[in-house]
């Protein structure tokens, strides 16, 4: 996240696919500028983890719990509109439809395609809407929301990943102008970050073999159970769009391949700190069918007035979901980014590197045949950037993850056949 009155700070491609910002101009960046980044290390202590910036921004909730954060109510269910042009079950498409056409706000801030890829974008005119729908898990920033906001006549709402969100509750505390500016957040549930290789590495699973565009992340298969998305992309060299099945290239997302070294320090799984969360429903009863069901946490008044309007109009088909369900449809997030976050933290600790707070009670130690779990993903994660990075094509690459998935696979295995015991 960048300030703006550095203006030598540009967002630029690094060495390993992620977006991150550059110092384009001599001396050193503003050491104020790092104050709005979400994973600050040294944060003011009124807003220094999500827990006090709740506190601040949601406090009316009259619900809390430790893995959910503040909020009214939790829901699953689907939008009889934006369903099937959605990555999941159009949630996400049908709030941000209604609050343009409710006019809450004059313009929604949110990842559409720019000249064949994908970026964040300002759009008016709902006539558009469905240009919007679907998931790019391509790194996108932020930046211009900020130097466009001052220019836009009217309330503009925008959707974002956890610490997106976190980044924009934070230059509202300190410019409470963008209080009114932007009313209202929609956040992503994130189960993390990719490289800009992940798609490289999709696109070339597909048979692309230069340049590829238009990619579809979330293509829902025939009459299969909701894992069973593909991913497809235009092959710039013949224009035609080639796919292939995830779940022909194993676990992508356990496993952390590609994912940004900053998600081990993230501890906010249900995106806490926006007016309404939304993701998939991975429970059972619901991942089964492929049309697609999104899970969402409402945590303001005004968001639950826009639900109950877009129920009464018949957009919205929505059933409450207890706590439980909710962890439940997120558990192997929870696992990793709360439950072993201070085992990721310790040995910075020991060599007094600095990292971001930790929440207190995130602070409990991991057992050790869990560590072992932690250290392989870790191995496991920056080794796919690396070798993804120095090796020439698909196949010298999986040749090298081999041995790291293959640790990771067995040890994981073994942690929870210990666990079973209750060893
Ligand atoms: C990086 C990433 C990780 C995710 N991890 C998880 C997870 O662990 N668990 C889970 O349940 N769900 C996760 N999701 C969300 C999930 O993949 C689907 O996006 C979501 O459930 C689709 O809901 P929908 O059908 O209501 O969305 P749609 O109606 O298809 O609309 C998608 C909306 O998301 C916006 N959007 C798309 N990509 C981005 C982006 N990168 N940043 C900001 N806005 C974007 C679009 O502009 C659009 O408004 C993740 C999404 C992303 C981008």
């Amino acid at each position: 996240m960048l300030q703006r009155s550095d203006d030598r700070l540009e967002m630029k491609w690094n060495s390993l696919g992620f977006l991150e910002p550059a110092l384009t101009g001599l001396g050193d960046i503003d050491p104020d500028v790092v104050k709005y980044c979400p994973f600050n290390k040294t944060p003011d202590p009124e807003i220094e983890t999500e827990d006090e910036l709740s506190g601040i921004f949601l406090k009316d909730a009259p619900e809390f719990d430790n893995k959910l954060g503040r909020y009214f109510k939790n829901y699953i269910g689907y939008s009889n509109e934006f369903r099937e042009s959605s990555s999941s079950g159009g949630l996400a498409t049908s709030i941000l439809n209604g609050l343009l056409i409710d006019g809450i706000v004059s313009g929604i801030f949110v990842v559409t395609e720019v000249d064949g890829s994908y970026g964040y974008q300002m759009m008016v005119d709902v006539e558009d809407i469905t240009t919007i729908s679907k998931t790019r898990y391509i790194p996108v920033t932020l930046v211009e929301l900020f130097e466009k906001i001052n220019e836009f006549e009217g309330a503009v709402a925008v959707t974002g990943v956890a610490c997106f969100i976190k980044a924009i509750r934070i230059r509202k505390y300190y410019d409470p102008t963008l209080i009114s500016k932007i009313p209202f957040l929609i956040g992503i549930i994130c189960g993390g970050w990719k490289s800009r290789f992940f798609t490289d590495f999709l696109s070339v699973k597909t048979g692309i073999e230069a340049g590829y565009s238009h990619q579809d992340y979330r293509i829902k298969e025939g009459s299969l159970s909701a894992y069973n998305y593909s991913y497809g992309a235009f092959d710039k060299s013949d224009g035609e769009f080639k796919t292939i099945k995830m779940k022909e290239l194993g676990d992508r997302w356990g496993t952390g391949l590609f994912k940004s070294p900053a998600c081990d320090f993230c501890s906010d799984v249900m995106n806490e700190l926006c007016d309404i969360s939304w993701g998939d429903a991975w429970i059972a009863g619901y991942k089964e069918d492929n049309k697609g069901h999104s899970i969402a946490i409402v945590r303001t008044q005004k968001a639950m007035a826009l639900i109950a309007s877009l129920i009464a109009e018949g957009d919205l088909k929505l059933e409450d979901m207890t706590v439980e369900k909710m962890i439940e449809s997120q558990s192997s997030s929870f696992y990793h980014r709360q439950d072993t976050l201070a085992f990721r933290v310790l040995p910075r600790k020991l060599f007094l590197i600095p990292s971001p707070p930790v929440r207190n009670r995130l602070k409990s130690n991991i057992s050790p045949r869990f560590s072992l779990v932690q250290i392989c993903r870790l191995v496991t994660r920056k080794s796919s950037l690396y070798y993804w990075k120095s090796t020439s094509g698909p196949e010298g690459y999986s040749e090298k993850m081999k041995l790291f998935l293959k640790l990771l696979f067995f040890t994981t295995k073994i942690y929870h056949k210990l666990r079973r015991f209750g060893l």
